[in-house]
């Protein structure tokens, strides 16, 4: 199914015409993105944690040290809500107050559930893993048994979800402020991938892999293409 089905949790607000609920747009936003945020409720207050994850097909999976409150509390299969944010460009308007942001940006919600499978468990950290940089999986060494046990591991299924996008100028651009002598417009955000940086502490130089070195210039949306080519 291309659509997922709207609740009324996702049911959007302000600027219904910015949001869908189209799976492919979902999966290519969760994609091209590096981290995320999940919120949860810890202790009665809310609690919005920074952290990397992957995805694999449907489940999005989330990863950390057993240390980690959040996660422990995410492992009892509790409501938590992600989100993930893509800033494409400032929006700078004559006005303050058209000021905007162009973006895309996925919220899932969903019951969290801690991976207990061995099986499961590699493939959701090499969904992490190759998310952030793809062919890492294959090239480092795998997880042992004592690092498996140290990683908490959470899946969250792709079920009830949304993807929001602002893709256009300033909102003044029809208005009595369009004659103003004020510059107008919007002012691309890119993150790209920098140079390589060995580390120091190597006990001898090692060539940076081609899948590193292929990743230099590139935006990391597009971290994934030159394993297309
Ligand atoms: C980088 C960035 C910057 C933003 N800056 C601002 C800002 O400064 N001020 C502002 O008002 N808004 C901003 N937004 C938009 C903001 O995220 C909300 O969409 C908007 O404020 C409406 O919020 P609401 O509380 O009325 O949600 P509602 O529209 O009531 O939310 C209902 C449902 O719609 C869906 N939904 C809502 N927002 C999003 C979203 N962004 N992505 C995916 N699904 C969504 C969710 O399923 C949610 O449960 C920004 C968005 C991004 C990505």
């Amino acid at each position: 199914v291309s659509q997922l089905t709207q609740t009324a949790r996702t049911t959007f607000g302000r600027h219904r015409e910015r949001g869908g609920h189209d799976r492919e747009l979902l999966h290519a936003i969760l994609d091209a993105g590096t981290i995320c945020h999940f919120g949860i409720v810890m202790d009665g207050a809310p609690m919005v944690v920074p952290t990397v994850y992957g995805r694999d097909g449907d489940t999005v999976y989330l990863h950390g040290s057993v240390a980690s409150r959040s996660l422990m509390a995410a492992g009892g299969g509790i409501d938590i809500c992600m989100t993930v944010s893509l800033v494409d460009g400032l929006v700078l308007a004559r006005s303050v107050f058209e000021h905007s942001v162009n973006y895309r940006s996925a919220m899932v919600y969903g019951r969290s559930r801690l991976v207990s499978d061995a099986a499961e468990k590699l493939i959701a950290l090499r969904a992490v893993t190759d998310h952030v940089c793809p062919g890492q999986w294959d090239y480092a060494r795998r997880p042992s048994k004592k690092e498996l046990a140290a990683t908490t591991v959470i899946a969250l299924p792709l079920l009830e979800a949304s993807s929001k996008v602002r893709d256009s100028g300033p909102g003044d651009s029809d208005g009595p402020d369009r004659d103003l002598p004020i510059w107008a417009g919007v002012l691309p955000i890119r993150t790209l991938f920098g140079t390589p940086i060995d580390d120091p502490a190597a006990a001898r130089p090692i060539d940076t892999p081609a899948h590193v070195s292929g990743l230099v210039g590139l935006a990391t949306e597009d971290r994934r293409a030159p394993l297309q080519r």
